[in-house]
This record gives C-alpha cells, sequence and structure tokens, in this order.
C-alpha cells in the first residue's frame, strides 16, 4: 500500500524530537511538508507558511500531525478536517470540550480520521497496569507530578497565557495515564490552583477525585517549581497490591517487583495506531482528561503565590 502522505503543522519542540523520528521509522507514513512559521523542516522537506498555503501550492498530502500549542489547535484542525485530511492532535485536542466535540462532528461528517494523542497512554507500562487494575476495587491512588518548568518549557511564552493549561500542560499527562488505568470513571470533587502574581495559567495545583471504583482517597499534585530531576509518579493500591507506575509512566513495578511490558513505546505507538487509524477511516478520541482539566479550571480554588519569571 502506497505511504500516508503526512504533513506536521507546527515545527517546535515535540515536532523535531519525537514527531519526525517517529515518521521516519515508520514505512506507513512519507513526511511530504511542514507547516510552519519559523520556516522549520527537516532537511528536503517543503515548508508552507500556513495550511492554507499547503493546500493551495503544495504537494498532495492526505493527513496531518497538529503539533502546535492548544489555542491555535481548533482554527487549523478544521481547516485540515474541512479539506478531507485525516488529523492527528498533540495533546491536549484543544482548549474547551466545546472545541474538541465539534471537531468529532466534522470528521465523521467528513469520513477522516480524527486520532486525539495522550502520549504518556502509549508506555508499554501504562497498558500493562491498565490490565492489571480492569475490574479490580481502588483502595487509593496518588499522583505527584512535579518537574522544572524552566527545563521542560525553557523560554515558551504560551504555557501562560490563557488556554496555555499552565501547569496542567504536564499535569494533564498524568491525567491520561490516570484515566487510562482506572477501572472507573474520574470524576473530580476539588481543587487548588496556585496562580503566580503575574501570569495567566497554573504554576501549581492540587486535586481530589472520586469514582464509583474507588473505596479511599484519589489525589494528585502538579509542580513546577521543583528542581533536581523529575518525580512523575502514580501509586495505586488495590487488592493487597501496591502498584507503581514511575518516570511518567514508562515504568511499572508491583509491591516493590519491577515488571517489564513489551510494546513499541510513546510516539512510535502513537504511529503505529494512527496508521490503522486511517486504513479504517476511524476516529479516536477521548476527551476524558481534558475533561478532568477542565473540571478542575471550574472547580479550583485560586490561591496567588508569588510571581514566576523565566
Ligand atoms: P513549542 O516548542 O513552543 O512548539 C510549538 C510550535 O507551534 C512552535 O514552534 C510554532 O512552530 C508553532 N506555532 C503555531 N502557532 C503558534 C502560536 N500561536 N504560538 C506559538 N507557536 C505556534 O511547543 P511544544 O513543546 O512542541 O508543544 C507543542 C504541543 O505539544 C503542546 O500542545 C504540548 O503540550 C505538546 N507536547 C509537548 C511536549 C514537550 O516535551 N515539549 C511533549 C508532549 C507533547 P512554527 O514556528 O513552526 O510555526
Amino acid at each position: 500500500m502506497a505511504p500516508i502522505r503526512i504533513a506536521i503543522v507546527g515545527y517546535g519542540k515535540i515536532a523535531q524530537d519525537q514527531h519526525v523520528p517517529s515518521i521516519a521509522a515508520n514505512g506507513s507514513f512519507e513526511l511530504v511538508a511542514t507547516v510552519s512559521r519559523s520556516s522549520g523542516a527537516p532537511e528536503g522537506v517543503a515548508c508552507f507558511g500556513s495550511v492554507e498555503d499547503l493546500l493551495a501550492s503544495g504537494p498532495k498530502v492526505d493527513a496531518v500531525a497538529i503539533c502546535t500549542p492548544p489555542s491555535v489547535r481548533y482554527d487549523i484542525a478544521r481547516t485540515c478536517l474541512d479539506a478531507g485530511l485525516h488529523s492527528l492532535l498533540e495533546k491536549p485536542p484543544g482548549v474547551t470540550l466545546g472545541e474538541c466535540e465539534e471537531l468529532v462532528r466534522i470528521a465523521a461528517a467528513k469520513g477522516v480520521s480524527l486520532f486525539t494523542t495522550w502520549h504518556a497512554q502509549y508506555n508499554p507500562a501504562v497498558e500493562a497496569a491498565a490490565e492489571r487494575l480492569a475490574g479490580k476495587t481502588i483502595d487509593a491512588m496518588r499522583i505527584v507530578w512535579r518537574e522544572d518548568v524552566r527545563e521542560w518549557h525553557p523560554g515558551q511564552q504560551w504555557i501562560w497565557a490563557p488556554g496555555g493549561f499552565g501547569v496542567f500542560d504536564p499535569g494533564i499527562n498524568a491525567l491520561s495515564i490516570a484515566s487510562k488505568i482506572f477501572p472507573g470513571t474520574l470524576i473530580l470533587r476539588g481543587a487548588e490552583l496556585l496562580f503566580p502574581a503575574n501570569r495567566d495559567t497554573p504554576i501549581a495545583a492540587r486535586l481530589d477525585l472520586t469514582s464509583p471504583a474507588a473505596t479511599g482517597a484519589v489525589t494528585a499534585e502538579f509542580d513546577w517549581r521543583h528542581s533536581g530531576g523529575e518525580a512523575w509518579n502514580i501509586e495505586v493500591e488495590a487488592a493487597g497490591e501496591m502498584l507503581l507506575l514511575s518516570e511518567g509512566g514508562s515504568h511499572l513495578s508491583v509491591g516493590g517487583q519491577e515488571l517489564v511490558a513489551p510494546g513499541h513505546g510513546e510516539y512510535p505507538g502513537i504511529y503505529a495506531h494512527f496508521a490503522e487509524l486511517v486504513a479504517g477511516a476511524k476516529s479516536h478520541v477521548d476527551l476524558a482528561p481534558l475533561r478532568l482539566t477542565a473540571d478542575a479550571f471550574l472547580l479550583g480554588k485560586r490561591i496567588e503565590v508569588e510571581a514566576f519569571e523565566d
């Protein structure tokens, strides 16, 4: 079968670090163009200033991977879906649930694939944890997601603007893992959001959740004011076992014993799945992590903390 001709829209950190190599390593895809305001593209790949330019004068494309900040994702995705392009969305799929639901409607009407990716879910250890917890009652779950914003988002200003998610930009990765492994719907009960005095998005957050499948506390703590290495851990107590997903969901241990799970890994797994979706013109849409985040902003108590300078 001829490869799926794909364009990357937004040529920033994640496009270069993960999408380009994963597309190159997957024979089902051929990277034929980028759309970039800063003229970014791998050597030999054509670059266009906007999706409209690509559609008007670019090579034929079948699909796009939209790797921009989330606040501009909806308009770009709508243009691509309207043009009949299968569309892969970086996380988070939009800044509101309303935007995402409208994209779902357009993709269905056009008969093309819409894929809301959550890269952390594609860790083999996360899939193994989901299988292990299926059908169980959860006694407690504790999410701790701490990192240094200066290291992970150097100079990125969009993360602090409304719709930039602040600490929920990484925190939503934890919620994407939690909603995948939890054997029941997670529901937000309360939140505290810590906003720097000079910023429009939170630098830290504490969430209190519940679920019909949980008997005890389900909590999450996100913090960007952390130095000396990341802490990206989810601990789950269930049926007398302590399960720990660590290092962003890439490692799983049960009762202190490390388990090795086979699989593609994050972005290779995403592109393997996208190829299957495109082949069947099917969509894969998961809005649970965005819904929990939106609910945290709806329910969250705002607490002002000291100003943050890059
Ligand atoms: P980034 O380095 O800032 O890159 C985003 C790119 O989008 C920019 O370089 C720019 O590329 C393009 N863009 C288009 N419209 C823009 C606008 N209005 N403002 C700013 N940039 C605009 O960001 P990133 O870290 O790659 O993150 C992009 C998305 O991937 C986010 O949703 C993020 O949550 C997700 N993600 C990031 C990581 C990570 O480790 N960084 C990991 C997983 C997922 P051009 O100059 O080419 O137009």
